[in-house]
């Protein structure tokens, strides 16, 4: 009978899912458990290094307790290994017990306009790894000599963007943004952003604090007109119930007065108006928008009143997707593997034995980082529960360090990202900026984990 020390779980995506998985296995099974966490980058912490916006410094610092996870002696990090390609679902169910799947949602949701690949027309996916410095987006040129940008969808993601775009390089010098980057904004001809809603300011997806923040900028100054607060019954009944709502609609209210003109930089919040097209021949000219009114249920109906801004820049940020793991069940409408709590269920319903789900791809992109830290225990209860209940299961047939080797996979160790993390810092010294300043680049950062 296999004791729980004897238990071997793989992780999957080194992310704050990944990471309280590890940590709620560890707590759950007082430590007696080997936790190996892969990620096909050679840096932990996913979002939270990747996602979080490099000036919200009080939520990146998420990373140092996500530290303490890692180094945990019952956990190791195997960085550069990628799913599909290093090593197989099928490789992983023969070295491991079980397998949590934490891989996130990586991708953009399509706006489904025309226009939409025109060169100028950017996920704010990319634009946010962009600007994060995540080594798949080293590449990247974003064309900032427009002067002015379109921010489609009121999540917190938009506010990033919106906020990011509006600040000077100047005030984004501290933070971990790369060189390359901060250069990039430091060219930036941008004068005025358009952040817009589908609907009402009352559905509007942020949160109060972020969207506060916007009126605190010192390089821009905002506005909504005072049409769009106007309230409807649907729009009554959310501020009555919910205090996010009622926060919201009270920054809001605060940016009605007349412009004044004395910022460089001036953002316009919109609501009520609904993408219809990205207009332009070679990129990005125009974004055609159809005006909306309320039906009184929280959704809206067209107008067939129209309105075109003449931007140069459109930004989609309409939520983010997961994308099907090779192999198993994946819900093509929700976006998520589908599951019973943690627990992957197939088309029919039946028990995918031995792999779990935990994080975004479980549940979808919604919650804060903290979010996952419940909804990984939630997925860790079950999975102990699941192999209490098989005692006499064989134990795993293989172990990864062979398998990986055998395939000359180039691991990133914990000990090798600390190389790349005191790169990082060491560069922001020299730089004479902040705390850490990301290496751009997958070679750059290769480099730094594995130093001569
Ligand atoms: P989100 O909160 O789901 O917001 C997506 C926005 O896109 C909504 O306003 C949505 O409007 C709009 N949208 C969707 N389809 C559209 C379309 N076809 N046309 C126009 N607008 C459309 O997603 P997110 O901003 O990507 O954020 C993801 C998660 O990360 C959220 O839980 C968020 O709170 C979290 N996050 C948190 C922070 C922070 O705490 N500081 C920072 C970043 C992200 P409808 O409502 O009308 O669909």
């Amino acid at each position: 009978m296999a004791r729980m020390a004897d238990i071997r779980v793989a992780v999957v995506g080194a992310g704050p899912a990944g990471l309280y998985a590890a940590e709620a296995l560890i707590a759950q099974t007082d430590g007696n458990v080997q936790v190996d966490v892969l990620d096909r980058l050679p840096s932990p912490y996913g979002l939270v290094r990747y996602g979080v916006a490099p000036d919200h410094t009080s939520i990146k610092s998420i990373a140092r307790y996500l530290q303490r996870v890692l180094e945990h002696p019952a956990v190791r990090f195997f960085g550069c290994v990628e799913l599909g390609s290093d090593v197989t679902r099928r490789e992983l169910l023969d070295c491991y017990d079980a397998v949590v799947y934490c891989t996130g949602a990586a991708v953009d949701r399509r706006l489904g306009v025309p226009g939409e690949d025109l060169p100028g027309s950017v996920a704010a996916t990319d634009f946010v790894n962009w600007y994060c410095g995540h080594p798949d987006a080293a590449e990247h040129d974003f064309d900032l000599s427009v002067e002015e940008v379109a921010v489609i969808g009121v999540g917190n993601v938009a506010v990033d963007v919106v906020r990011i775009l509006a600040k000077s390089a100047e005030e984004l010098r501290d933070t971990d943004i790369p060189e390359h980057v901060i250069e990039a904004l430091a060219g930036s001809r941008v004068r005025r952003v358009h952040l817009i809603g589908r609907r009402g300011p009352a559905q509007a997806k942020f949160t109060t604090k972020e969207v506060r923040e916007l009126g605190e900028l010192a390089n821009a100054e905002i506005h909504v007109r005072p049409q769009d607060l106007e309230s409807d019954p649907a729009s009554a009944e959310a501020a009555e119930r919910d205090r996010r709502v009622r926060g919201n609609l009270a920054a809001l209210r605060a940016w009605t007065g007349p412009p004044a003109g004395d910022r460089p930089r001036r953002i316009d919040v919109r609501f009520w108006l609904a993408p219809v097209e990205i207009l332009g021949t070679r990129r990005v000219e125009g974004l055609r928008l159809e005006r909306t009114a309320p039906q009184g249920d929280g959704r809206v109906r067209g107008t067939g009143e129209f309105e075109t801004l003449p931007v140069g820049m459109v930004v989609r940020s309409v939520g983010y997707q997961s994308v099907p793991l090779p192999g198993l069940p994946f819900d093509e409408r929700s976006h998520v593997v589908p599951n019973e709590g943690g627990r992957i269920v197939d088309a029919s319903g039946r028990r995918v034995p031995r792999e779990y789900v935990a994080g975004w791809i479980k549940r979808g992109p919604t919650g804060v980082v903290g979010t996952n830290k419940s909804d990984a225990a939630e997925t860790v209860a079950n999975l102990l529960a699941d192999l209490t209940a098989d005692p006499d299961r064989p134990p795993p047939r293989r172990r990864i360090e062979d398998l990986l080797e055998s395939r000359a996979c180039r691991v990133v160790t914990y000990a090798d990202w600390l190389n790349l993390d005191a790169a990082e810092r060491d560069l922001a010294r020299r730089l004479n900026r902040g705390e850490r300043v990301k290496l751009g680049g997958w070679e750059a950062m290769r480099a730094a984990c594995h130093p001569r």
